[in-house]
């Protein structure tokens, strides 16, 4: 079998595909208020476009999927998507990240379907007031009880807490205190300018070191070894049931050991979050591509992939980073 293997050497074995650009909140770090453009309807990739690129990818070695969005909860029939999904036998895992609003009842039948193991509930402050005025939306008590259920169920829980210079910093260690009793994994991301505007400015530098500092000011942490490709670095604290890690989503120190490729919801082929999107499949579908022919286009396009997200972004021909995260796929 023909495996994805990057000019780096590096064997892609994980899909990142956003189910849909449209969301239910308004994440200031995410979009601006008013929302982003969404495509129409048509534009989007259909659910058979979405299994039919995925089976493809596992034809070629890819044995992980995450679905993302904007949020995927939001898009019709996404459980059922779920259950087609499942039915490729050449995928282990289905992996999903979402804002959690819309999923408290949905978590048993979530719980049933075997390939579907690790949820990223994104929840950055612990706070109601300050939660609602970061999504823009009055949902915080939702999703607390969506974290509460989902921690006590049979699913994987990783909480996403995107680090806000002047906003959520002071609640760093309240978020790894709730790691003492809860069997879940918090992981802070380093805020990237994919808001829809570009980079804001910004009171504080808050990256990598700093939050590591930050959280040992209270806390005594070890390292945990994780997987090459592992997105983070994670740490373990004494007498705590979960564990804490750190996303250097901004300043990319773990590009290295990239498997990763993105599909975002309109069919646009990534190579790395930082590029502008390579290749449209969905286009390709629709003109009548055979699977060998997408098998083809696959093989050639990671050959391109950049050795890290720097290069991505030195090559972007559409100009510095400000697409949303909810129109690329976080
Ligand atoms: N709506 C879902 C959610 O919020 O979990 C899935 C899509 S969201 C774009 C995926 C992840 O990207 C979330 O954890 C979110 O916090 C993160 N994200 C969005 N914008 C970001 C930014 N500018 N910098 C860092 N992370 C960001
Ligand atoms: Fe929506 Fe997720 Fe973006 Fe928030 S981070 S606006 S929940 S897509």
């Amino acid at each position: 079998m023909s495996k994805l293997i990057d000019a780096f050497g590096r064997q892609i074995s994980y899909v990142r595909l956003a189910v849909t650009d449209r969301c239910n909140l308004r994440c200031q770090y995410c979009m601006p208020a008013h929302g982003i453009d969404i495509v129409d309807r048509k534009e989007l990739l259909t659910y058979k476009e979405m299994y039919r690129i995925i089976r493809v990818l596992t034809e070629l070695g890819v044995n992980k999927v995450r679905l993302t969005g904007g949020e995927p909860f939001v898009r019709k029939d996404f459980m059922s998507f779920l259950k087609m999904l499942s039915f490729n036998d050449l995928l282990d895992d289905i992996n999903i990240t979402t804002n959690g609003a819309l999923i408290a009842n949905h978590i048993s039948d979530l719980e049933q379907l075997q390939k579907v193991k690790n949820i990223n509930l994104s929840i950055d402050s612990l706070q109601a007031e300050k939660f609602n005025q970061i999504t823009r939306r009055k949902v915080f008590d939702e999703v607390y009880k969506t974290l509460e259920r989902l921690e006590k169920s049979t699913l994987n829980l990783k909480l996403n807490m995107v680090i806000q210079s002047g906003i959520n910093t002071d609640e760093i260690t309240d978020f790894v205190a709730l790691t003492q009793d809860k069997n879940m994994a918090v992981r802070f991301i380093e805020e990237m300018p994919f808001n829809g505007k570009g980079q804001r400015e910004m009171t504080e530098i808050w990256n990598y070191k700093r939050i590591l500092a930050e959280i040992k000011t209270k806390f005594k942490v070890t390292p945990i070894v994780s997987e090459k490709s592992s997105t983070s670095r994670n740490f373990s604290i004494d007498k705590h049931q979960g564990t804490v890690g750190i996303i250097p989503a901004f300043t990319r120190t773990i590009c290295g050991d990239c498997n990763r490729i993105r599909i975002t919801s309109t069919g646009m082929f990534k190579n790395c979050l930082f590029d502008d999107g390579v290749f449209n499949l969905r286009d390709f579908l629709r003109n009548g591509a055979s699977n060998d022919d997408l098998k083809n286009v696959f093989l050639s396009l990671v050959k391109e992939k950049p050795k890290n997200g720097f290069v991505a972004e030195a090559n972007r021909k559409k100009g510095d980073v400000s697409e949303s995260m909810s129109t690329i796929g976080g």
